[in-house]
């Protein structure tokens, strides 16, 4: 047995923080060792880590073995020492003359190391040169050489940790080191068959994981995070490969084959949580983990989008209140989908001809039953899909910064609009969506103001649904009372779906309210509805709102409504949202509307 470093307990601790240990090989260490075989024109080159009872080699170029014992290792005696080992005539060196890779095959003949030293100083292998002929050629140039690419290839391996090779407070392989092994696991299933399997655990939520921080400080929190790698650790199966991907996060990649059980492997990680850590002056903390299991190729084709899935699966089973959730396909698709929509709404929105139209539905005063205005109601003929409803775009492009140019491009094509009707001599008031996202947007009275400008001054309404004024009142409130002041009336669109309480509509900055569809669409026939519409009606108007009701869709439901004092209908029965020729037609054709004759203009 070759002799111990003098420091070999620090020694061995050193080198199992690098984290290298059994990892997969990488190319940049490849590397390294092809280039010292050829620069030095031996067959055989390694980046050697000496280990307790064995070397193992991170890279390695002609040979066939991932380890050796230790005391046959010649690297065990180079790094007893700062400077590179020459051992050129192994057969008559006390050392290795009795050496089984002397003696017996492959017969080494002629071996160079240079020990691969720690920042701290600790030596953790070494880089190392075998051939299997007798060499003199290599003097102290080459040593020098040698020793320079060794310090090379140590700074490459201190500083994986600076790239997320390997997690500082946790010493486990990061997120690169993770695709490492996936795609050597993928790559051999072929043969196995059976999944990749990839098993996420949260430890804790981020929320709580905030509360640990702010109670015990940040070393603290680290320490817990530590404690709990060590839960993990210990329910690990042979073979398995742990990483630590992000501060709260663990995950195991499973290779594929029938000898792994994932479900055990699951419940025995949830298991490890079920007593408290303990944290800082022996406080007990319950960690709050759950576990998402996705799987490769099923649910994803790349180690980037198993990680995704797995971490849908852990947002599944935090919503369901489960302790584990596995990646619901079915479910995530329409995440999916509505990301591809909306990079596609971002194109159409970069040129919306021929993409983006907007259609018109009339709405009719009751007293008079003449239309006096119009809802301009976006359309967007996809490309690939055809005509995608607004109920399934708008949602999507709220959550984005998309809903600011699309309600300018529809204010803009709307204002256009009416200005160019009012230009044949009629006059229509034209009601515009908007967003919460629009009024939160500070240039948004500002827009307003401009096109007013650019079109003298064309009337314009907009809708605001109930919801989006309950979501941020303040915010909303004075956006609402900015574009009030500029003579533009606000509707509150759904009424009776937001939630809000009745206090609030003495408080709106409003000036229409208009019944949800839900209340109308039946009204002819459910006397709930006829209740609740006909008191809605009364309070709106008595707190001096203009009402509408939306979704009329029959003759006996606008007579309700025009006989309980309701001043405007909208909906199928009065007419469809139509594109803008049709929509003048509609109107020329009725003859329903006050014709406003302009001095040198008759309608046709
Ligand atoms: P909304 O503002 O409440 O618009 C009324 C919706 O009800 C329209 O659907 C309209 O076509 C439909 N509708 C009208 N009369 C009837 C009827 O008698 N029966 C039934 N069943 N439905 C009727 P649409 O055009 O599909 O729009 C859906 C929603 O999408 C709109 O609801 C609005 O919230 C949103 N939206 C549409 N265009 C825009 C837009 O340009 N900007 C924004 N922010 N939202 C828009
Ligand atoms: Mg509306
Ligand atoms: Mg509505």
């Amino acid at each position: 047995m070759p002799p111990l470093h003098p420091e070999e307990e620090a020694r061995l601790r050193a080198l199992h923080d690098t984290g290298l240990l059994d990892t997969p090989p990488e190319q940049v260490f490849e590397r390294i060792a092809e280039f010292t075989a050829k620069m030095f024109h031996v067959p055989t080159a390694l980046i050697s880590l000496v280990d307790q009872d064995r070397q193992w080699f991170k890279a390695c170029v002609g040979l066939d073995v991932r380890e050796t014992p230790r005391d046959i290792a010649f690297c065990a005696y180079a790094i007893l020492r700062p400077e590179v080992l020459v051992v050129s005539d192994p057969e008559n060196d006390p050392r290795f003359a009795a050496n089984p890779l002397v003696v017996g095959p492959p017969h080494i003949r002629f071996y160079a190391g240079a020990p691969l030293v720690t920042s701290t100083g600790y030596p953790i292998g070494t880089l190392c040169l075998i051939d299997y002929q007798h060499r003199d050629d290599f003097g102290s140039k080459e040593a020098e050489s040698l020793a320079g690419l060794a310090g090379f290839a140590m700074e490459l391996i201190e500083t994986r940790r600076l790239h997320g090779f390997i997690d500082p407070v946790t010493r486990l392989p990061g997120r690169p080191i993770l695709a490492e092994y996936f795609q050597a696991f993928a790559q051999g299933r072929g043969g196995e068959g059976g999944a990749v399997e990839l098993l996420t655990i949260d430890i804790c939520s981020p929320e709580q994981m905030n509360e640990i921080m702010r109670l015990f400080g940040p070393a603290n929190a680290d320490l817990l995070v530590k404690t709990a790698s060590e839960r993990v650790k210990s329910v690990m199966p042979e073979g398995a490969v742990l990483c630590h991907v992000s501060p709260i996060r663990f995950t195991i990649l499973c290779p594929p084959g029938p000898e792994f059980d994932t479900g055990k492997l699951r419940d025995d990680l949830l298991m490890a949580f079920d007593t408290p850590v303990v944290a800082e002056g022996n406080v007990p903390v319950p960690l709050r983990r759950h576990v998402g299991i996705a799987r490769y190729p099923d649910d994803a084709a790349d180690i980037a989008g198993l990680i995704q899935a797995s971490v849908a699966a852990i947002s599944d089973a935090r919503d369901q209140n489960a302790d584990w959730a596995l990646y619901d396909r079915q479910k995530h698709f329409a995440g999916r989908r509505a990301f591809d929509l909306l990079i596609d709404l971002r194109a159409a929105l970069a040129a919306p001809q021929g993409q983006l139209f907007l259609v018109y539905q009339p709405k009719v005063t009751l007293e008079s039953g003449l239309c006096t205005g119009v809802e301009a109601l976006i359309r967007w003929r996809h490309p690939k899909l055809g005509l995608v409803s607004p109920a399934d775009f708008i949602p999507i492009a709220e959550g984005s910064a998309l809903m600011k140019p699309l309600t300018e491009w529809v204010l803009t094509q709307a204002i256009a609009d009416s200005a160019e009707w009012r230009e044949q001599g009629i006059d229509l008031i034209v009601a515009v969506n908007v967003s919460v996202e629009n009024l939160q947007d500070k240039g948004f009275s500002g827009f307003i103001a401009g096109l007013l400008g650019s079109y003298d001054r064309a009337p314009i309404q907009i809708e605001v649904t109930e919801s989006a004024l309950m979501s941020d009142p303040d915010e909303v409130h004075a956006a609402l009372t900015a574009v009030r002041a500029l003579g533009v009336r606000v509707a509150i669109d759904d009424f009776g779906t937001g939630h809000s309480s009745l206090a609030y509509l003495k408080a709106f900055p409003a000036d229409i309210l208009k019944i949800d569809q839900v209340f109308i669409s039946r009204l002819n026939k459910d006397p709930r509805d006829q209740t609740i519409v006909r008191a809605t009606i009364d309070l709106a108007r008595s707190l001096g709102y203009r009402v509408i009701a939306e979704g009329v869709e029959n003759a006996e439901t606008l007579a309700l409504l025009s006989a309980w004092g309701c001043h405007a209908a909208q909906g199928y029965f009065i007419a469809r949202p139509m594109e803008q020729a049709a929509l003048l037609e509609w109107i020329l054709e009725r003859q329903r509307i006050p014709v406003l004759v302009s001095e040198n203009r008759k309608p046709a």
